[in-house]
C-alpha cells in the first residue's frame, strides 16, 4: 500500500503514513488517541435532572414530616441533660416555661438537675410511648431517670401538645 499523499510504501495495516502523517484507507476511522472531550448526552441530562428532582421532592417530604411525639420527647430530654436549653426550648411551648416559673423553676434549673443526674452521674433516661391525654392534640409521656446502678431516681410525667403539625413539650405534670 502506498501513501495517497506522498507515495511512501507502507505496510498494509498502517493507519497513518510514517513519512507525512496522512491517514491511509485503513486509518480512516482511526482516532489518534486524543479522545473527544466527554459531553453529556440527552439521556445523561435527563437522568441527572430526574435524580435532582427526586432529591428535592424527598427533601421537601422530609421537611414537612413531623417527628413522632416520642422522638420529640427524647430529643427534648437529651437537650436538657446536656444543658442545651436553647435546643430544648425549640421543642417546648412557651406555656412550659410559664408553668415552670409558676412553680418557682425554670428550664435552666431543671436542665442542671438532669445534667447532674444523668450526664455527670452516668444515669439513664427512659421515655415511654406517649399516650393520649384527653384530647386529640394532647399526649402524656412518662419519663424515668435511673441512677447508674439502675435504681430509679426520678419519675416525670409531661404533657405534650400539637402545635401545627409538631408535637411540643407543654407542661410538667
Ligand atoms: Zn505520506
Amino acid at each position: 500500500m502506498k501513501c495517497q499523499k506522498c507515495g511512501t510504501e507502507l505496510h498494509e495495516d498502517q493507519k497513518v503514513c510514517i513519512a507525512c502523517g496522512t491517514r491511509t484507507i485503513r486509518g480512516d476511522n482511526y482516532s489518534f488517541g486524543d479522545k473527544e472531550p466527554w459531553r453529556p448526552t440527552k439521556n445523561h441530562i435527563i437522568g441527572a435532572a430526574s435524580v435532582l428532582v427526586l432529591l428535592i421532592v424527598l427533601l421537601i417530604i422530609n421537611a414537612m414530616r413531623a417527628d413522632p411525639p416520642k422522638v420529640v420527647a427524647e430529643e427534648w430530654f437529651n437537650a436538657m441533660t446536656q444543658r442545651k436549653v436553647k435546643d430544648a426550648r425549640k421543642l417546648s411551648t412557651p406555656d412550659l416555661e410559664e408553668n415552670l416559673q409558676s412553680h418557682g423553676m425554670d428550664l435552666m434549673a431543671i436542665s442542671e438537675e438532669y445534667y447532674s443526674d444523668i450526664t455527670s452521674n452516668g444515669g439513664s433516661v427512659k421515655v415511654s410511648e406517649p399516650k393520649p391525654a384527653g384530647s386529640k392534640s394532647t399526649l402524656s409521656v412518662d419519663v424515668s431517670v435511673s441512677y447508674n446502678n439502675g435504681e430509679p431516681a426520678r419519675q416525670y410525667n409531661l404533657e405534650m401538645v400539637k402545635v401545627g403539625k409538631n408535637w411540643r413539650m407543654n407542661k410538667i405534670l
